[in-house]
Protein backbone atom coordinates (compact mmCIF):
# COMPACT_ATOMS: atom_id res chain seq x y z
CA UNK A 1 0.00 0.00 0.00
CA UNK A 2 1.07 3.43 -0.82
CA UNK A 3 2.02 5.63 1.48
CA UNK A 4 -1.19 8.80 0.93
CA UNK A 5 -0.15 10.82 3.87
CA UNK A 6 1.93 14.15 3.12
CA UNK A 7 0.87 15.79 -0.50
CA UNK A 8 -0.54 18.71 -0.73
CA UNK A 9 -4.05 19.16 -2.44
CA UNK A 10 -3.81 22.59 -4.15
CA UNK A 11 -0.63 21.26 -5.99
CA UNK A 12 -1.63 19.75 -9.40
CA UNK A 13 1.73 17.48 -9.75
CA UNK A 14 1.14 16.10 -6.17
CA UNK A 15 -2.26 14.96 -7.53
CA UNK A 16 -0.70 13.92 -10.70
CA UNK A 17 1.62 11.93 -8.93
CA UNK A 18 -0.66 10.17 -6.19
CA UNK A 19 -3.32 9.56 -9.15
CA UNK A 20 -0.42 7.26 -11.26
CA UNK A 21 1.14 5.49 -7.86
CA UNK A 22 -2.50 4.57 -6.26
CA UNK A 23 -3.13 3.00 -10.13
CA UNK A 24 0.86 1.68 -10.56
CA UNK A 25 -0.03 -0.70 -7.49
CA UNK A 26 -2.61 -2.43 -9.71
CA UNK A 27 -0.66 -2.50 -12.91
CA UNK A 28 1.87 -5.66 -13.51
CA UNK A 29 4.80 -3.84 -15.52
CA UNK A 30 8.44 -3.23 -13.74
CA UNK A 31 9.55 -0.75 -11.39
CA UNK A 32 12.15 0.89 -14.00
CA UNK A 33 9.11 1.64 -16.44
CA UNK A 34 6.73 3.11 -14.03
CA UNK A 35 9.24 5.25 -12.48
CA UNK A 36 10.28 6.63 -16.51
CA UNK A 37 6.74 6.90 -17.49
CA UNK A 38 5.24 8.95 -14.62
CA UNK A 39 7.85 11.67 -15.10
CA UNK A 40 8.05 14.43 -18.16
CA UNK A 41 10.70 13.35 -21.27
CA UNK A 42 11.69 16.96 -21.46
CA UNK A 43 11.01 20.15 -20.08
CA UNK A 44 11.81 23.69 -22.35
CA UNK A 45 11.68 26.93 -20.05
CA UNK A 46 11.91 30.42 -22.10
CA UNK A 47 12.35 33.62 -20.53
CA UNK A 48 11.63 36.45 -23.09
CA UNK A 49 10.73 40.72 -23.12
CA UNK A 50 7.53 41.50 -24.34
CA UNK A 51 6.77 45.80 -25.16
CA UNK A 52 3.30 46.24 -23.91
CA UNK A 53 1.40 48.98 -25.72
CA UNK A 54 1.96 51.65 -23.29
CA UNK A 55 5.90 51.18 -24.19
CA UNK A 56 6.94 49.15 -20.69
CA UNK A 57 8.97 46.03 -21.54
CA UNK A 58 8.09 43.08 -19.21
CA UNK A 59 10.40 39.56 -18.97
CA UNK A 60 7.76 36.76 -19.08
CA UNK A 61 8.34 32.85 -18.16
CA UNK A 62 7.27 30.18 -20.25
CA UNK A 63 7.01 26.57 -20.46
CA UNK A 64 6.48 23.55 -22.87
CA UNK A 65 6.65 19.94 -21.31
CA UNK A 66 6.65 17.50 -22.96
CA UNK A 67 5.94 14.24 -20.46
CA UNK A 68 5.65 11.49 -23.00
CA UNK A 69 5.99 10.32 -26.26
CA UNK A 70 6.42 6.66 -26.37
CA UNK A 71 2.91 6.33 -28.44
CA UNK A 72 2.97 9.27 -30.96
CA UNK A 73 4.23 12.78 -31.11
CA UNK A 74 3.56 14.98 -27.92
CA UNK A 75 0.06 16.84 -28.11
CA UNK A 76 -0.80 19.30 -25.40
CA UNK A 77 -2.47 22.56 -25.16
CA UNK A 78 -1.23 25.94 -24.29
CA UNK A 79 -2.21 28.04 -21.08
CA UNK A 80 -2.35 31.97 -20.50
CA UNK A 81 -2.84 32.71 -16.61
CA UNK A 82 -1.60 34.08 -14.08
CA UNK A 83 -0.97 31.39 -11.74
CA UNK A 84 0.96 29.24 -14.49
CA UNK A 85 4.12 28.27 -13.37
CA UNK A 86 6.12 24.89 -13.80
CA UNK A 87 4.78 22.01 -11.73
CA UNK A 88 1.13 23.16 -12.91
CA UNK A 89 2.46 22.50 -16.23
CA UNK A 90 4.14 19.18 -15.72
CA UNK A 91 1.12 17.77 -14.10
CA UNK A 92 -1.31 18.72 -16.88
CA UNK A 93 1.16 17.48 -19.50
CA UNK A 94 1.13 14.03 -17.94
CA UNK A 95 -2.86 13.64 -18.02
CA UNK A 96 -2.69 14.70 -21.46
CA UNK A 97 -0.56 11.42 -21.97
CA UNK A 98 -3.22 9.57 -19.75
CA UNK A 99 -5.99 10.90 -21.56
CA UNK A 100 -4.62 10.17 -25.09
CA UNK A 101 -3.84 6.65 -23.71
CA UNK A 102 -7.35 6.29 -22.45
CA UNK A 103 -8.72 7.35 -25.72
CA UNK A 104 -6.08 5.28 -27.59
CA UNK A 105 -5.30 7.88 -29.88
CA UNK A 106 -1.20 8.04 -31.38
CA UNK A 107 -0.46 10.79 -29.49
CA UNK A 108 1.88 11.54 -26.10
CA UNK A 109 0.91 14.39 -23.66
CA UNK A 110 2.53 17.73 -23.30
CA UNK A 111 1.51 20.98 -22.36
CA UNK A 112 2.90 24.72 -22.11
CA UNK A 113 2.42 28.10 -20.68
CA UNK A 114 2.90 31.47 -20.47
CA UNK A 115 2.36 33.16 -17.23
CA UNK A 116 0.79 36.48 -17.47
CA UNK A 117 -2.69 37.55 -17.42
CA UNK A 118 -5.03 37.83 -20.76
CA UNK A 119 -7.76 39.78 -19.53
CA UNK A 120 -5.17 42.48 -18.65
CA UNK A 121 -3.72 42.45 -21.89
CA UNK A 122 -4.59 44.41 -25.95
CA UNK A 123 -5.08 41.81 -28.80
CA UNK A 124 -1.94 43.12 -29.91
CA UNK A 125 -0.11 42.49 -26.16
CA UNK A 126 -1.87 38.84 -26.54
CA UNK A 127 -0.85 38.59 -30.23
CA UNK A 128 2.84 39.40 -29.43
CA UNK A 129 3.56 37.21 -26.61
CA UNK A 130 2.15 34.44 -28.57
CA UNK A 131 4.51 34.74 -31.99
CA UNK A 132 7.62 35.37 -29.51
CA UNK A 133 6.90 32.31 -27.19
CA UNK A 134 6.50 30.15 -30.44
CA UNK A 135 9.55 31.26 -31.54
CA UNK A 136 11.47 31.00 -28.13
CA UNK A 137 10.17 26.72 -28.10
CA UNK A 138 10.31 26.69 -32.01
CA UNK A 139 13.53 24.15 -31.02
CA UNK A 140 11.70 21.45 -29.47
CA UNK A 141 7.98 21.99 -31.07
CA UNK A 142 6.51 20.21 -35.17
CA UNK A 143 3.52 18.69 -36.71
CA UNK A 144 5.65 15.14 -35.91
CA UNK A 145 7.06 16.27 -32.39
CA UNK A 146 4.93 18.07 -30.60
CA UNK A 147 1.87 19.58 -31.57
CA UNK A 148 -0.11 22.78 -29.57
CA UNK A 149 -3.45 23.36 -28.99
CA UNK A 150 -5.43 25.99 -27.05
CA UNK A 151 -5.94 25.98 -22.82
CA UNK A 152 -7.00 28.06 -20.58
CA UNK A 153 -6.35 31.75 -22.00
CA UNK A 154 -6.10 31.16 -25.37
CA UNK A 155 -8.24 30.37 -28.31
CA UNK A 156 -8.56 29.94 -31.94
CA UNK A 157 -7.47 33.49 -32.89
CA UNK A 158 -3.81 32.46 -30.57
CA UNK A 159 -3.95 29.22 -32.30
CA UNK A 160 -3.90 31.23 -36.07
CA UNK A 161 -0.85 33.45 -35.00
CA UNK A 162 0.74 30.38 -33.97
CA UNK A 163 0.17 28.56 -37.63
CA UNK A 164 1.52 31.91 -38.97
CA UNK A 165 4.82 32.02 -36.32
CA UNK A 166 5.96 28.77 -37.04
CA UNK A 167 4.84 28.93 -41.23
CA UNK A 168 7.30 32.07 -41.15
CA UNK A 169 9.64 30.46 -39.46
CA UNK A 170 9.88 27.02 -41.18
CA UNK A 171 9.41 29.44 -45.10
CA UNK A 172 5.89 27.63 -45.66
CA UNK A 173 2.56 26.80 -44.48
CA UNK A 174 2.08 24.58 -41.76
CA UNK A 175 -1.10 24.12 -40.47
CA UNK A 176 -0.56 20.47 -38.64
CA UNK A 177 1.60 22.42 -35.54
CA UNK A 178 -1.02 22.98 -33.51
CA UNK A 179 -4.95 22.08 -33.52
CA UNK A 180 -8.19 24.15 -32.15
CA UNK A 181 -7.46 26.28 -35.54
CA UNK A 182 -10.05 28.44 -36.77
CA UNK A 183 -11.55 26.54 -40.42
CA UNK A 184 -10.70 28.58 -42.60
CA UNK A 185 -6.92 27.86 -42.02
CA UNK A 186 -7.11 24.27 -41.29
CA UNK A 187 -9.61 23.80 -38.03
CA UNK A 188 -11.82 20.69 -38.23
CA UNK A 189 -15.60 21.21 -37.62
CA UNK A 190 -17.07 20.10 -34.22
CA UNK A 191 -13.13 20.55 -32.56
CA UNK A 192 -14.64 24.10 -30.32
CA UNK A 193 -17.45 22.05 -29.10
CA UNK A 194 -15.72 18.54 -29.03
CA UNK A 195 -14.90 18.43 -25.21
CA UNK A 196 -18.16 19.02 -23.90
CA UNK A 197 -19.88 16.80 -26.67
CA UNK A 198 -17.77 14.06 -25.71
CA UNK A 199 -17.92 14.44 -21.96
CA UNK A 200 -21.96 14.45 -22.69
CA UNK A 201 -21.49 11.40 -24.80
CA UNK A 202 -19.56 9.74 -21.40
CA UNK A 203 -22.84 11.09 -19.58
CA UNK A 204 -25.22 9.60 -21.89
CA UNK A 205 -23.45 6.33 -21.32
CA UNK A 206 -22.96 6.21 -17.24
CA UNK A 207 -26.73 7.24 -16.96
CA UNK A 208 -27.81 4.36 -19.17
CA UNK A 209 -25.83 2.12 -16.97
CA UNK A 210 -27.12 4.12 -13.72
CA UNK A 211 -30.75 3.83 -15.26
CA UNK A 212 -31.21 7.57 -15.01
CA UNK A 213 -33.25 9.39 -17.84
CA UNK A 214 -31.09 12.08 -19.06
CA UNK A 215 -34.14 14.17 -19.37
CA UNK A 216 -34.81 14.51 -15.81
CA UNK A 217 -31.35 15.61 -14.51
CA UNK A 218 -30.43 19.09 -13.06
CA UNK A 219 -26.83 19.50 -13.65
CA UNK A 220 -24.81 22.60 -12.61
CA UNK A 221 -21.53 23.71 -14.13
CA UNK A 222 -18.31 25.32 -12.59
CA UNK A 223 -16.73 27.82 -15.35
CA UNK A 224 -18.73 29.00 -18.56
CA UNK A 225 -16.17 29.02 -20.44
CA UNK A 226 -15.25 26.58 -23.80
CA UNK A 227 -15.77 23.72 -22.03
CA UNK A 228 -18.54 24.73 -19.81
CA UNK A 229 -20.89 26.56 -21.79
CA UNK A 230 -20.82 24.02 -24.42
CA UNK A 231 -21.54 21.46 -22.16
CA UNK A 232 -24.41 24.10 -20.98
CA UNK A 233 -25.71 24.24 -24.67
CA UNK A 234 -25.33 20.56 -26.05
CA UNK A 235 -27.30 19.42 -23.18
CA UNK A 236 -30.31 21.18 -24.22
CA UNK A 237 -30.84 18.62 -26.77
CA UNK A 238 -31.91 15.91 -24.06
CA UNK A 239 -34.11 18.13 -22.09
CA UNK A 240 -31.76 18.46 -19.21
CA UNK A 241 -32.41 21.38 -16.68
CA UNK A 242 -29.30 23.27 -15.78
CA UNK A 243 -29.91 24.88 -13.10
CA UNK A 244 -26.73 26.34 -11.70
CA UNK A 245 -22.93 27.98 -14.13
CA UNK A 246 -20.70 30.21 -12.70
CA UNK A 247 -17.10 31.77 -14.14
CA UNK A 248 -14.65 33.44 -12.04
CA UNK A 249 -16.19 35.89 -10.37
CA UNK A 250 -19.32 33.65 -9.18
CA UNK A 251 -21.90 31.55 -9.74
CA UNK A 252 -25.58 32.17 -10.63
CA UNK A 253 -28.63 29.82 -9.66
CA UNK A 254 -32.54 29.12 -10.95
CA UNK A 255 -33.92 25.94 -9.56
CA UNK A 256 -36.43 25.70 -12.94
CA UNK A 257 -33.19 25.92 -15.32
CA UNK A 258 -31.17 28.81 -16.76
CA UNK A 259 -31.76 29.76 -20.16
CA UNK A 260 -28.44 29.31 -21.58
CA UNK A 261 -28.55 31.61 -24.58
CA UNK A 262 -29.65 34.58 -22.52
CA UNK A 263 -26.62 33.86 -20.04
CA UNK A 264 -24.32 33.63 -22.47
CA UNK A 265 -25.73 37.05 -23.72
CA UNK A 266 -25.64 38.47 -20.10
CA UNK A 267 -22.08 37.57 -19.66
CA UNK A 268 -20.79 39.12 -23.50
CA UNK A 269 -22.14 41.56 -22.31
CA UNK A 270 -21.32 42.43 -18.77
CA UNK A 271 -18.14 40.39 -19.02
CA UNK A 272 -19.53 37.17 -16.18
CA UNK A 273 -22.62 35.53 -15.81
CA UNK A 274 -22.91 37.19 -12.67
CA UNK A 275 -26.59 39.34 -11.83
CA UNK A 276 -28.45 37.40 -14.55
CA UNK A 277 -31.21 38.58 -13.93
CA UNK A 278 -33.41 35.66 -13.84
CA UNK A 279 -31.05 34.12 -11.29
CA UNK A 280 -30.11 34.19 -8.00
CA UNK A 281 -26.62 35.38 -7.19
CA UNK A 282 -24.34 32.59 -5.45
CA UNK A 283 -20.73 32.01 -4.53
CA UNK A 284 -18.37 29.04 -6.38
CA UNK A 285 -18.21 27.15 -3.32
CA UNK A 286 -22.20 27.50 -2.79
CA UNK A 287 -22.06 26.31 -6.34
CA UNK A 288 -20.10 22.83 -5.41
CA UNK A 289 -22.39 22.14 -3.02
CA UNK A 290 -25.97 22.51 -4.69
CA UNK A 291 -28.10 19.33 -4.33
CA UNK A 292 -27.84 18.32 -8.13
CA UNK A 293 -28.09 15.32 -10.48
CA UNK A 294 -24.82 16.38 -12.47
CA UNK A 295 -21.86 18.11 -11.16
CA UNK A 296 -19.48 19.43 -14.33
CA UNK A 297 -16.31 20.96 -12.69
CA UNK A 298 -15.24 22.81 -15.96
CA UNK A 299 -12.95 25.50 -14.59
CA UNK A 300 -9.72 24.65 -12.85
CA UNK A 301 -7.88 22.27 -11.13
CA UNK A 302 -8.01 21.60 -7.07
CA UNK A 303 -11.72 22.25 -6.52
CA UNK A 304 -12.79 19.48 -4.79
CA UNK A 305 -10.44 18.91 -1.83
CA UNK A 306 -11.10 16.90 1.51
CA UNK A 307 -12.39 20.10 2.81
CA UNK A 308 -15.79 20.35 0.54
CA UNK A 309 -16.13 16.78 -0.64
CA UNK A 310 -18.37 15.81 2.02
CA UNK A 311 -20.59 18.47 1.44
CA UNK A 312 -20.94 18.00 -2.56
CA UNK A 313 -24.48 16.38 -3.10
CA UNK A 314 -24.88 15.31 -6.91
CA UNK A 315 -24.78 11.78 -8.02
CA UNK A 316 -22.78 11.99 -10.86
CA UNK A 317 -19.78 14.20 -11.64
CA UNK A 318 -18.29 14.72 -15.04
CA UNK A 319 -14.51 16.35 -14.96
CA UNK A 320 -14.81 18.93 -17.53
CA UNK A 321 -11.80 20.44 -16.49
CA UNK A 322 -8.61 18.92 -15.77
CA UNK A 323 -7.58 18.08 -11.95
CA UNK A 324 -10.13 19.43 -10.36
CA UNK A 325 -10.59 16.40 -7.39
CA UNK A 326 -8.03 15.14 -5.37
CA UNK A 327 -7.36 11.66 -4.56
CA UNK A 328 -8.48 12.35 -1.25
CA UNK A 329 -11.65 13.98 -2.10
CA UNK A 330 -12.20 10.53 -4.39
CA UNK A 331 -11.96 8.78 -1.34
CA UNK A 332 -14.92 10.84 -0.02
CA UNK A 333 -16.75 10.44 -3.30
CA UNK A 334 -16.88 6.85 -3.41
CA UNK A 335 -17.55 6.66 0.26
CA UNK A 336 -20.87 8.47 -0.70
CA UNK A 337 -21.57 6.91 -3.98
CA UNK A 338 -21.03 9.49 -6.17
CA UNK A 339 -19.83 7.90 -9.55
CA UNK A 340 -16.89 10.32 -10.64
CA UNK A 341 -15.75 10.07 -14.08
CA UNK A 342 -12.69 10.99 -14.60
CA UNK A 343 -10.99 14.28 -16.12
CA UNK A 344 -8.64 11.55 -18.61
CA UNK A 345 -11.89 10.34 -19.47
CA UNK A 346 -14.27 12.70 -19.52
CA UNK A 347 -12.56 15.65 -21.51
CA UNK A 348 -11.04 13.49 -23.80
CA UNK A 349 -13.28 14.41 -26.41
CA UNK A 350 -11.17 17.60 -27.19
CA UNK A 351 -7.88 15.71 -27.89
CA UNK A 352 -10.00 13.33 -30.19
CA UNK A 353 -11.20 16.09 -32.28
CA UNK A 354 -7.77 17.59 -32.06
CA UNK A 355 -5.81 13.89 -33.34
CA UNK A 356 -8.94 14.33 -36.21
CA UNK A 357 -7.85 17.48 -36.69
CA UNK A 358 -4.54 16.96 -37.62
CA UNK A 359 -5.40 13.60 -39.51
CA UNK A 360 -7.25 15.95 -42.06
CA UNK A 361 -4.42 18.57 -42.11
CA UNK A 362 -1.91 15.90 -42.78
CA UNK A 363 -3.93 13.99 -44.83
CA UNK A 364 -5.29 17.16 -47.00
CA UNK A 365 -8.81 15.85 -46.36
CA UNK A 366 -11.78 17.73 -45.08
CA UNK A 367 -14.52 15.63 -43.22
CA UNK A 368 -17.98 16.86 -42.59
CA UNK A 369 -18.86 17.60 -38.53
CA UNK A 370 -21.37 14.24 -38.51
CA UNK A 371 -18.29 12.41 -39.32
CA UNK A 372 -16.49 14.19 -37.03
CA UNK A 373 -18.88 13.71 -34.37
CA UNK A 374 -19.53 9.97 -35.45
CA UNK A 375 -16.14 8.83 -34.85
CA UNK A 376 -15.95 10.87 -31.70
CA UNK A 377 -19.04 8.69 -30.50
CA UNK A 378 -17.47 5.70 -31.08
CA UNK A 379 -14.20 6.56 -29.36
CA UNK A 380 -15.77 8.04 -26.46
CA UNK A 381 -18.40 4.88 -25.73
CA UNK A 382 -15.30 2.53 -26.46
CA UNK A 383 -12.91 3.94 -23.98
CA UNK A 384 -16.20 4.77 -21.32
CA UNK A 385 -16.77 0.57 -21.95
CA UNK A 386 -13.45 -0.19 -21.44
CA UNK A 387 -12.83 1.60 -18.38
CA UNK A 388 -15.67 0.54 -16.86
CA UNK A 389 -15.19 -3.10 -17.53
CA UNK A 390 -11.57 -3.04 -16.01
CA UNK A 391 -13.44 -1.04 -12.85
CA UNK A 392 -15.44 -3.90 -12.49
CA UNK A 393 -13.11 -6.05 -13.30
CA UNK A 394 -10.49 -4.94 -10.82
CA UNK A 395 -13.12 -3.47 -7.75
CA UNK A 396 -11.29 0.26 -8.55
CA UNK A 397 -13.23 3.28 -9.19
CA UNK A 398 -13.17 4.55 -12.64
CA UNK A 399 -10.08 7.01 -12.15
CA UNK A 400 -7.71 4.48 -10.94
CA UNK A 401 -9.03 2.33 -13.91
CA UNK A 402 -8.96 4.78 -16.04
CA UNK A 403 -5.12 5.28 -15.14
CA UNK A 404 -4.50 1.41 -14.98
CA UNK A 405 -5.47 1.52 -18.78
CA UNK A 406 -3.35 4.60 -19.51
CA UNK A 407 -0.75 3.03 -17.46
CA UNK A 408 -0.07 -0.06 -19.13
CA UNK A 409 -0.78 1.04 -22.72
CA UNK A 410 2.30 3.37 -22.16
CA UNK A 411 3.99 1.03 -20.10
CA UNK A 412 3.96 -1.55 -22.66
CA UNK A 413 5.23 0.96 -25.62
CA UNK A 414 8.23 1.76 -23.50
CA UNK A 415 9.11 -2.37 -22.80
CA UNK A 416 8.36 -3.09 -26.29
CA UNK A 417 10.61 -0.15 -27.42
CA UNK A 418 13.48 -0.60 -24.78
CA UNK A 419 16.08 1.30 -23.53
CA UNK A 420 18.11 3.26 -26.50
CA UNK A 421 21.07 2.17 -26.57
P1 LIG B 1 -11.83 28.88 -20.62
O1 LIG B 1 -10.71 29.82 -20.35
O2 LIG B 1 -12.58 28.98 -21.91
O3 LIG B 1 -12.94 28.96 -19.43
C1 LIG B 1 -12.59 28.80 -18.09
C2 LIG B 1 -13.79 29.20 -17.25
O4 LIG B 1 -13.48 28.94 -15.87
C3 LIG B 1 -14.16 30.67 -17.34
O5 LIG B 1 -15.57 30.83 -17.27
C4 LIG B 1 -13.51 31.27 -16.09
O6 LIG B 1 -14.14 32.46 -15.63
C5 LIG B 1 -13.73 30.12 -15.11
N1 LIG B 1 -12.81 30.17 -13.97
C6 LIG B 1 -11.49 30.47 -13.97
N2 LIG B 1 -11.02 30.43 -12.70
C7 LIG B 1 -12.07 30.09 -11.90
C8 LIG B 1 -12.23 29.91 -10.50
N3 LIG B 1 -11.20 30.10 -9.68
N4 LIG B 1 -13.46 29.55 -10.03
C9 LIG B 1 -14.50 29.39 -10.88
N5 LIG B 1 -14.42 29.56 -12.21
C10 LIG B 1 -13.22 29.92 -12.71
O7 LIG B 1 -11.21 27.42 -20.45
P2 LIG B 1 -11.76 26.05 -21.03
O8 LIG B 1 -11.10 25.79 -22.32
O9 LIG B 1 -13.23 26.01 -20.91
O10 LIG B 1 -11.10 25.02 -20.00
C11 LIG B 1 -11.68 24.79 -18.72
C12 LIG B 1 -11.03 23.55 -18.13
O11 LIG B 1 -11.21 22.45 -19.02
C13 LIG B 1 -9.53 23.64 -17.90
O12 LIG B 1 -9.19 22.85 -16.77
C14 LIG B 1 -8.96 22.99 -19.15
O13 LIG B 1 -7.63 22.49 -18.94
C15 LIG B 1 -9.96 21.88 -19.35
N6 LIG B 1 -10.02 21.33 -20.69
C16 LIG B 1 -10.32 22.13 -21.75
C17 LIG B 1 -10.40 21.56 -23.02
C18 LIG B 1 -10.79 22.39 -24.23
O14 LIG B 1 -10.96 21.80 -25.31
N7 LIG B 1 -10.99 23.69 -24.10
C19 LIG B 1 -10.15 20.19 -23.20
C20 LIG B 1 -9.88 19.41 -22.08
C21 LIG B 1 -9.82 19.99 -20.83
Amino acid sequence: MIDKTGYDESKPLEMHNLQFDIAAEHVNLESWILEKIKRPRREFTVIFPIRYDDGRVEHLTGYRVQHNTLRGPAKGGIRYHPWVDLDEVRALAGWMTWKCAVVNIPFGGAKGGVKCDPLKMSKGEIERITRRYIWEISPIIGPDSDILAPDMGTNPQVMAWIVDTYSVFKGYTCSSIVTGKPIEIGGSLGRLKATSRGAIFILREAAQLLGLDLSRLKVVIQGFGNVGYHFAELIKEFGTRVIAVSDVNGGILNENGLDIAKVFEHSQKTGSVVHYSESTDISNTELLELPCDVLVPAAIESQITRSNAGSVRAKIIIEGANGPTSPYADEILDDKGIYVIPDILANAGGVTVSYFEWVQNVQKLFWTEDDVNQRLDHIMKRAFKEVYSLSKKEKVNMRTAAYMLAIERVGRAKELRGIFP
